[in-house]
């Protein structure tokens, strides 16, 4: 007994000895995108390239997990980046010649090289740069839905190397991020929301505002959809969320705001034209996001373009008597 006893402490420190440096390798839940069927595919020139001239940041947003930025406020662009003992995960770049800066910086500060890059959504201005991570080694992953317009729109971004439908997980040091879409779209169909759980933390560019106006006309939109995500992204409750753009991190309180200026936005448009209302009548009768005039960014210039977004999705999705 007592020899089985040793034997079995012996296999179990052996077993432990294996298995601990596997338990903190990088891994994921996604799956391998063919790259040879894309290889030399054609591509449009990056005018991010040579544009380094552009305020440019890397700063702590909580505990290990910081924000980069490129541009200025209110054309800022931003991710997260996490920064691990096996390397950074970075959330976006937007910025081809600044993405290269930052390569540099996550290097000389914390000695870490970028292991993952998740794209949010398959736009240009947010993916610029990826390619010179991917170039350098890194992992980048997308919604599925993201190849198509990359590949058929010809972006100068990283074709990803991983794909996943609706929800996806990256194991990097030690800590688990979560990835997440809506398969209703909201802004474009393939958004990926990624959650930092040990943070308490979420991206949510785009379709997540902090005190700010939808940007302009809501292209690439999907309603629905978008109401399910804030819906879902109410129900993490993560203290801090990083838009995409602009300075401060969004709260869930903001994204409550949000959702119900949407919601009323959406009601209103609805009901004046039901009432019969032409265009130039009905965005003068709208009172959605009046109480947010003062407090939020970009009354002036993202209201009535809101409004004009809304109708278009209203006036495509609706038949009266006829
Ligand atoms: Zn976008």
């Amino acid at each position: 007994m007592q020899t089985f006893q040793n034997m079995t402490l012996a296999a179990t420190l052996a077993a432990i000895t294996l298995i601990a440096p596997a338990a903190f390798a990088a891994s994921d839940t996604a799956e391998p995108v063919d790259q040879s069927i894309y290889e030399g595919r054609e591509t449009l020139p990056d005018p991010s390239e040579g544009n380094c001239d552009v305020e440019k940041s890397l700063v702590e947003f909580k505990d290990n997990l910081y924000r980069h930025t490129n541009g200025s406020f209110p054309a800022t662009h931003s991710g997260l980046v996490l920064i691990t003992d096996e390397g950074a995960l970075v959330v976006d770049a937007g910025n081809t010649c600044v993405a290269k800066w930052l390569q540099e910086e996550i290097k000389t500060r914390f000695d870490a090289d970028i292991k993952y890059v998740v794209q949010t959504h398959a736009h240009w201005d947010h993916l610029a740069g990826t390619q010179v991570w991917q170039d350098a080694g890194a992992t980048v992953i997308a919604q599925r839905n993201a190849i198509e317009p990359i590949i058929g729109e010809k972006l100068p971004v990283a074709t990803p190397d991983r794909v996943f439908d609706n929800e996806a997980e990256i194991e990097l040091g030690g800590e688990t991020i979560l990835l997440h879409h809506e398969p209703a779209g909201n802004h474009s169909n393939s958004m990926v929301q990624v959650v930092f759980p040990k943070q308490s933390a979420m991206q949510c560019t785009d379709v997540c505002q902090s005190k700010t106006f939808p940007y302009m006309d809501f292209l690439d939109f999907y309603y629905p959809g978008w109401i399910k995500t804030l819906d879902w992204v109410i129900e993490q409750d993560v203290d801090l969320i990083d838009v995409g753009h602009y300075n401060d991190p969004a709260t869930t309180e903001d994204i409550v705001a949000l959702r119900d200026y949407m919601t009323d936005l959406h009601a209103q448009v609805l009901e004046l034209s039901r009432q019969g209302m032409n265009w130039d009548q009905l965005w003068r009768n709208v009172t959605a996001g009046n109480e947010y005039r003062d407090e939020w960014f970009g009354y002036e210039y993202m209201r009535r373009a809101n409004i004009e977004g809304m109708f278009r999705w209203v006036d495509n999705h609706r038949r009266g008597v006829w």
